[in-house]
């Protein structure tokens, strides 16, 4: 029985997440000022910002029901962000955008899921986020189009060249969790 799920799981197909510098830097903080009373006394509690954004986009994901399956945080050099937007290398914020991502830290991750592809960009939202609608991520969480946050694979091609161009296959797991049979229904 274990064995069926397992196969079941390594059936799923993956996509390549990234929380972008504007995600990681923008923390989206004020849910984390809390108030710690101490006897007579209250401290305002602000916790570091970048934890926020970056949750509340892997929550997104994990609530829907997928499956993390590789994350790391790095710095890409401008070459490898250029590799990354290859495919818009003849538009005019190409440049721009390659030495945007490598500003600062992204969250790269993977996840896993029936129609991880398609539907993860729906909970990512347009990519203009004016035109992302309310409940998505750029829909709630950016402004304008090029600081938009997060990235999403945008087909079973492009997944599959952005999951190898940024992780190892030695970096990625495969299991199988706990929920899956009750989101999924296999016995
Ligand atoms: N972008 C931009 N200006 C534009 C269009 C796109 O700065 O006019 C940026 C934006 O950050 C977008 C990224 O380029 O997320 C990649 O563009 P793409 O069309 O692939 O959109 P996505 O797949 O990210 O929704």
């Amino acid at each position: 029985m274990l064995q069926d799920q397992e196969v079941h799981a390594a059936e799923f197909e993956r996509t390549f997440i990234a929380v972008k510098p504007d995600g990681v830097q923008r923390g989206l903080s004020h849910r984390n000022c809390g108030v710690m009373r101490c006897g007579n006394h209250s401290t305002t509690i602000l916790q570091p910002p970048m934890r926020d954004a970056i949750s509340e986009i892997i929550s997104r994901f994990e609530r829907k029901g997928y499956k993390l399956v590789g994350i790391k945080v790095v710095v890409p050099t401008k070459e490898f962000a250029g590799k990354h937007y290859h495919a818009l290398k003849d538009k005019p914020f190409f440049n721009g955008l390659s030495e945007f991502l490598s500003s600062g830290p992204v969250v790269a991750m993977v996840w896993e899921g029936e129609g991880v592809i398609t539907y993860g960009r729906k909970l990512i939202g347009a990519t203009d986020p004016q035109k992302s609608e309310p409940g998505t991520i750029r829909g709630d969480l950016a402004v304008v189009v090029g600081r938009n946050i997060i990235h999403g694979s945008d087909g079973p091609e492009t997944a599959k060249d952005e999951i190898n161009l940024w992780f190892k296959p030695e970096e990625l797991v495969s299991f199988t969790s706990n929920a899956e049979k009750w989101i999924y229904g296999v016995n």
